[in-house]
């Protein structure tokens, strides 16, 4: 949910920026934001904002963050970021995806609750900021000194960052083309594409890459003994599919996730519980709310489509409000989420390219 959350701070920076600017002038500004000597661009100079280098959200900062056991060895820390997983045991932490570096501090002290191993495995479902940003602070988090030399020494550089290939690709380029992101922040170990199975507290653990869905970046993590599948953004329970079509995204990736979600969750007969799915956002869930969102979301694609098929527009595809029933449960208030936005997305991704 990139863009909906990034929005604010983008507006805050730029206000801030114009303040500053009419006390000190342009210069003092870019040195300011790291574009003068010593700022640590890329090539090219585009500066990269970091935490030190854009103002902190207090929205973010003052929010609660609350852990909640799954099953199994799996937690779930609930933030402003949406749903961070957790799997202890006695090698350790292993961490899906980091939130907002404003609540970083508050993750880890969540995650000392449940251990006090090292976090050794920081795993990223996307590239998204409220999924990577306390990707440094998490990570370098996962040094305690446990006693001893050796215990220092291999810890001493953080806990391993894994994602796909195309995580660190969107996060090295950032946005149109401007790093936003510091390089403690990147993905250590990629992965270019099926899976990636790490044995970790005796447990297999599955980054699945799912192809073109909500971005073109999106792994979803299976803990196999838990029982227990952290989906990241490819399903929300607290809106409709956040599609970014142009990273990648596409409805049918997103539906095509959908189905390796149902393959993969098996419900205890005849009640709630069985595999448990951890969503990007949203109340945890399990097999048969992943089943009446796949359904509904594939009714809404087949809608776009015939339109689509008749020729109409995307104004004229809007107009016939294809989501209307759905509206009320799952269109979030504005931004990715909102009717308005996914009608587009799944228009964007159907439509006949030009
Ligand atoms: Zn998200």
């Amino acid at each position: 949910m990139t863009i909906r959350n990034v929005m604010p701070r983008i507006m805050l920076a730029s206000s801030a920026v114009a303040a500053v600017l009419l006390m000190f002038g342009p210069a003092d500004v870019a040195r300011a934001q790291g574009k003068g000597k010593g700022g640590g661009g890329k090539q090219g100079g585009a500066p990269a904002a970091t935490a030190a280098t854009r103002p902190p959200n207090p929205a973010w900062a003052n929010a609660e963050v609350h852990t909640l056991k799954v099953q199994g060895n799996v937690y779930m820390i609930v933030g402003p970021g949406g749903n961070t997983a957790v799997q202890i045991g006695d090698s350790g932490a292993l961490v899906v995806d980091t939130q907002y570096e404003e609540v970083s501090g508050k993750i880890v002290a969540e995650i000392r609750k449940l251990t006090s191993k090292p976090i050794r495995y920081v795993i990223n479902t996307s590239a998204d900021m409220d999924h990577t940003d306390g990707n440094a602070k998490i990570s370098r988090a996962g040094a305690p000194v446990i006693g001893g030399n050796l215990g220092a020494v291999a810890f001493d550089n953080g806990a391993t960052i894994v994602a796909h290939e195309n995580v660190l690709r969107a996060m090295s380029e950032g946005p149109e083309g401007k790093a936003d992101t510091n390089a403690d922040k990147l993905p250590t170990t990629t992965f270019f594409q099926g899976q990636k199975e790490i044995f970790f507290n005796e447990e297999p653990v599955i980054v699945m890459f799912e192809p073109a869905a909500h971005t073109n970046g999106d792994s979803m993590v299976f803990f196999r003994r838990s029982d227990v599948l952290a989906t990241g953004d490819i399903f929300n329970m607290d809106s409709y599919p956040v599609i970014n079509v142009d990273k990648g995204g596409s409805i049918n990736g997103v539906i095509k996730a959908l189905n390796v979600v149902l393959d993969i969750t098996i419900p205890k007969h005849e009640q709630e519980g069985g595999t448990y799915v951890i969503p990007g956002h949203g109340r945890l869930t399990d097999e048969h709310d992943v089943l009446e969102y796949r359904d509904m979301v594939t009714i809404i694609r087949d809608r776009v489509q015939n339109l689509i098929k008749q020729g109409k527009t995307l104004a004229q595809v809007k107009e016939a409000k294809p989501t209307f029933e759905y509206d009320g449960r799952w269109s979030a208030a504005t931004g990715p989420g909102s009717t308005d936005m996914f009608v587009e997305a799944v228009f964007r991704s159907l439509a006949p390219k030009k």
